[in-house]
């Protein structure tokens, strides 16, 4: 734990690792032991994000099943509020993660995701965000070719009251838009397309939010490393092919799918 700490003190990682709570962890679930066990995971990895000075942990808040969702969101949030009570004061935020909404999954919207916040934010023992994941947002509905991406940030703004997400996720998906399902492939691989990563990347309303590739990392992480060779070179490079969408289509079309 020394040894990592240490090596995540400076500048390029200081503030910039963060942990993925377990998938199967699920504070909404109507079985009230698996919401406990939710509830006691989660205060550890909480807990543990601190003793290695973690920025935070992110998390999927659980799914409502086949039941009422509304209730299942009180659920969620009532539970929240008892992870925040027991893991105490800390560095480490929860990040609560948009869903593709496959599953029943919570938060497949960034509204919804907003409605698992405590009351009581800001007030809280540690602070609470949000993650967007482009693959997520896309599988759930929100047509990032045409104006989702604008819409998304909207909905931030309006329902988490800051500027910009805390992290993002930036995978691509091989999926169909809506079709709720949940699968990454690297950045320029999928539906979204590297002109999308491109207007990301120059996007200047996310310029400090940190951007993470969730996708098989291959033998000793190569297919991670080509993502983000490939990425550091969309950056730097702002001309666009002749014939591509520009940046404005990105940022530019405010029309919700
Ligand atoms: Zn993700």
């Amino acid at each position: 734990m020394q040894r990592f700490r240490s090596q995540t003190r400076c500048p390029p990682l200081q503030g910039r690792c963060w942990a993925h709570a377990p998938y199967l962890l699920n504070l909404a679930s109507e079985q009230a032991q698996l919401r406990c066990q939710s509830i006691t995971v989660l205060v550890d990895e909480l807990q543990r994000a601190d003793a290695l000075g973690l920025a935070a942990v992110v998390l999927h808040a659980g799914s409502a099943g086949g039941g009422d969702r509304q209730e299942a969101l009180a659920r969620g949030r009532a539970a929240l509020v008892e992870v925040l009570a027991r893991a105490g004061e800390g560095n480490a935020a929860v990040l609560l993660e948009v869903t593709s909404g496959a599953g029943g999954h919570l938060g497949s919207t960034i509204p919804e995701l907003a409605a698992l916040v405590p009351r009581s934010y800001p007030r809280l023992p540690r602070s609470v965000g949000v993650c967007l994941d482009l693959a997520h947002l896309w599988a759930a509905g929100y047509d990032l070719l045409r104006g989702g991406w604008q819409r998304a940030l909207g909905e931030v703004q309006e329902h988490w009251l800051c500027e910009a997400p805390q992290v993002i996720h930036a995978n691509d998906t091989p999926v169909a838009c809506g079709s709720r399902r949940d699968r990454h492939v690297p950045p320029g691989e999928g539906a979204l397309g590297e002109n999308l990563f491109r207007g990301l990347l120059h996007d200047p309303r996310i310029s400090d939010t940190p951007l993470v590739i969730e996708i098989p990392p291959g033998k000793d992480n190569h297919l991670v490393a080509a993502a983000l060779e490939r990425l550091r070179s969309w950056r730097g490079d702002t001309a666009l092919p002749p014939g591509s969408r520009g940046r404005g289509d990105w940022a530019g079309d405010a029309d919700p799918c």
